[in-house]
């Protein structure tokens, strides 16, 4: 993989938090990371976020003051690991003046606004969102139908099989897409045939492969995958890179780097999602004879 500096169209993704139900600690842990799901996904310079988890508030460290004053969060649903993030996100907590949006699809086309109100607030949590110096706006969607921003950004959506459901994104910018398929647990025909489409050609997709195969059976109907059947579709889908991600926190460093090598046997171009690993993919729409011959996949560094 190639070490180079993104030109300012390119779609970007960065890893914040790659694992799923609970957080992970301890020196077995350090090469994937701790953090639960969320992604910092740069379309040129528009930013959205993929998922709140525990991993927002490192990403929101780093964004500090120099964050946008419109901020757009997806969340594929609900559930603690990918919200619990929310209220230690530090531009949440630095100006008045910035509003940050969370867009949710799997409630029928109810927003977050009333489970998220239920949750950070006395005795859960001592202080609600609405108490934050930014402001929060929260928008439902129905998963399934393009999302259209306020901007005129458009964002394909897709029901997941999840416990409550959860919303698949796929986020295309300048030819190039980045698909982010979390939580998720496969069907028993597979790969099922919607989310192929939905996937197929991405350059990236980030895929819930929390178990393997092996482990599967005990996990049956817990609403989560594995990295096999994340190759399965990857590969029956022409997807060019796969991201294994919602990593189970009982698997430590080494297990992960095993598992990893097993899997690139398969599928070269696949790996274990690591904490601060980023992604550029260069345009490719408008100069397509000078970036064809060039990696699908180039990253940028980081852990
Ligand atoms: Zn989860
Ligand atoms: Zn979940």
């Amino acid at each position: 993989m190639i070490r180079r500096v993104a030109s300012s169209d390119a779609l970007r993704v960065r890893f914040w938090g790659i694992r799923g139900s609970t957080c992970a600690s301890g020196p077995q842990f350090v090469e994937f990371g701790s953090h639960t799901p969320c992604i910092e996904v740069r379309c040129g310079e528009r930013l959205f976020i993929l998922d709140a988890g525990t991993g927002l508030s490192a990403f929101g460290s780093e964004l500090g003051a120099s964050a946008p004053d419109k901020i757009d969060i997806l969340l594929s649903h609900l559930h603690l690991d990918h919200i619990s993030g929310l209220p230690f996100f530090k531009p949440a907590l630095l100006a008045k003046e910035r509003v940050i949006r969370t867009y949710c699809g799997n409630l029928d086309g109810e927003s977050a606004m009333e489970p998220l109100n239920r949750i950070f607030a006395p005795p859960l949590f001592p202080v609600r969102l609405g108490q934050l110096p930014a402001r929060f706006e929260h928008h439902g969607f129905k998963a399934g139908e393009p999302l259209i921003l306020d901007d005129g950004a458009r964002i394909e959506t897709h029901l997941l099989n999840h416990p409550g459901g959860a919303t698949g994104f796929r986020i295309s910018h300048r030819g190039r897409s980045v698909c982010y398929i979390s939580d998720v647990e496969h069907s028993d025909a597979w790969p099922d045939p919607g989310l192929k489409h939905f996937v197929r050609d991405a350059d990236l997709m980030i895929f819930d492969g929390m178990f393997s195969d092996a482990e599967y059976s005990y996990c049956r109907g817990w609403g989560h995958s594995t990295w096999q059947k994340g190759v399965e579709l990857a590969q029956s889908a022409g997807v060019k890179a796969l991201a294994i991600f919602h990593l189970y926190p009982g698997h430590d460093d080494g297990f992960l780097k095993a598992a990893e090598a097993e899997m690139q046997v398969v599928m070269p171009t696949a790996f274990m999602a690591r904490e601060r690993q980023s992604f550029i993919f260069e345009p490719v729409e408008d100069n397509l004879d000078m970036n064809c011959s060039e990696p699908a996949l180039a990253q940028a560094g980081g852990g």
